[in-house]
């Protein structure tokens, strides 16, 4: 009846799915940084996810939906350098689906490595002259696989939506707890928070949602303001995972339908934010993993005296780039 792609059903139903599969990530606080900002925090770790990244929950929601099906394919294809290439082979290796990862043969040995640890076949292109497009759909055609998208997917939004819908559930049962005044949520091509929204929106009506962006890769917030997908060339941030030049077809309406505001910040706060998860908190985040925290910090929106949820999206990080930035 919305017309939009999903709803709180979805999520819910990706929640059953997940349920025993996917860690129930815990909600952590600080009061460094409740003092910082004034506000009531509460951090939803999702760089303790299975493969480091929320993008586990998505990728197996959508491989379990083509499990339940009448005609089950063979297994699945993704085109991905980063965490949804991990997430769909570890999802498939769990399901015992194929997995078929297509990423550029320059991307790093490290992530290689994970992919093909879980299972992954990787075919590899070469980013200057190659379409990994056409690559992923050729191999889907010629060998009866399904494409699985990273963020434009139903199934994919609704299994990221229990993140959410895990973190108001547990603020919600605190001594102190109750709703959600505000959600911070990174924004690549909008899956994560699109699947956050709907579950936002719909638990917690009065709930502000608030989308951070990279500042050099502000598609979405472009996108917002011209009330159409605005594509931007590849933005150079070192917020990898959030590298996308366009929301996508099915997140883009929730965005505009859900999404209160979109801000944008800085790499240099981005590495601010890892050297407080690190020092403070203990925690490994990557640097798209604290685009939202970033963007709680940032003093750009009044947080004082408010309920602020804050997803911490992963924690992939090479630890040797991961010393580089927080030593600096
Ligand atoms: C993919 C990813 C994002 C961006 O998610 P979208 O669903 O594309 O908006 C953010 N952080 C991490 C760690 C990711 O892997």
């Amino acid at each position: 009846m919305s017309g939009l792609a999903i709803g709180l059903d979805d999520v819910r139903a990706a929640a059953v799915r997940l349920h025993g599969v996917a860690h129930h990530t815990p909600v952590l606080t600080s009061a460094t940084a409740d003092a910082m900002t004034g506000a009531r925090l509460y951090f939803k770790p999702e760089n303790l996810q299975r493969m480091g990244a929320f993008k586990f929950r998505g990728a197996y929601n959508a491989l379990a939906r083509l499990k339940d099906a009448d005609a089950v394919p063979p297994g699945v294809v993704a085109f991905s350098s980063g965490n949804h290439a991990q997430a769909v082979a570890l999802a498939g290796r769990l399901l015992g689906l194929e997995t078929v990862i297509v990423m550029p043969s320059d991307a790093p040995a490290i992530k290689r490595e994970a992919t093909r640890g879980y299972g992954g076949e990787i075919v590899a292109y070469d980013r200057y002259t190659q379409d990994r497009e056409a690559i992923g759909r050729d191999i889907a055609t010629r060998r009866g696989l399904v494409l699985i998208p990273p963020f434009d997917h139903p199934d994919v939004m609704a299994g990221q939506g229990t993140a959410t819908l895990e973190l108001i559930q547990d603020v919600a049962a605190l001594p102190d707890g109750g709703a959600l005044d505000m959600l911070f949520v990174c924004v690549g091509g909008g899956g994560l928070i699109s699947g956050a929204a709907v579950a936002a929106k719909a638990l917690n009506p009065a709930c502000r949602v608030i989308g951070v962006e990279p500042e050099a890769g502000d598609d979405v917030r472009r996108s917002l303001s011209a009330g159409h997908i605005v594509r931007i060339d590849p933005p150079r941030t070192i917020a990898d995972g959030a590298q996308t030049t366009a929301p996508g077809h099915l997140t883009f309406p929730i965005i505009q339908a859900l999404v209160d505001e979109v801000i944008t910040v800085p790499d240099d706060a981005l590495v601010a934010a890892m050297r407080f998860f690190a020092g403070r908190m203990k925690l490994v985040v990557e640097p798209t993993g604290c685009l939202a925290a970033a963007g709680a910090f940032s003093g750009q929106l009044d947080v004082a005296g408010k309920r602020v949820g804050v997803i911490l999206s992963g924690g992939n990080i090479d630890l040797d780039r991961f010393a580089a930035l927080v030593a600096a």
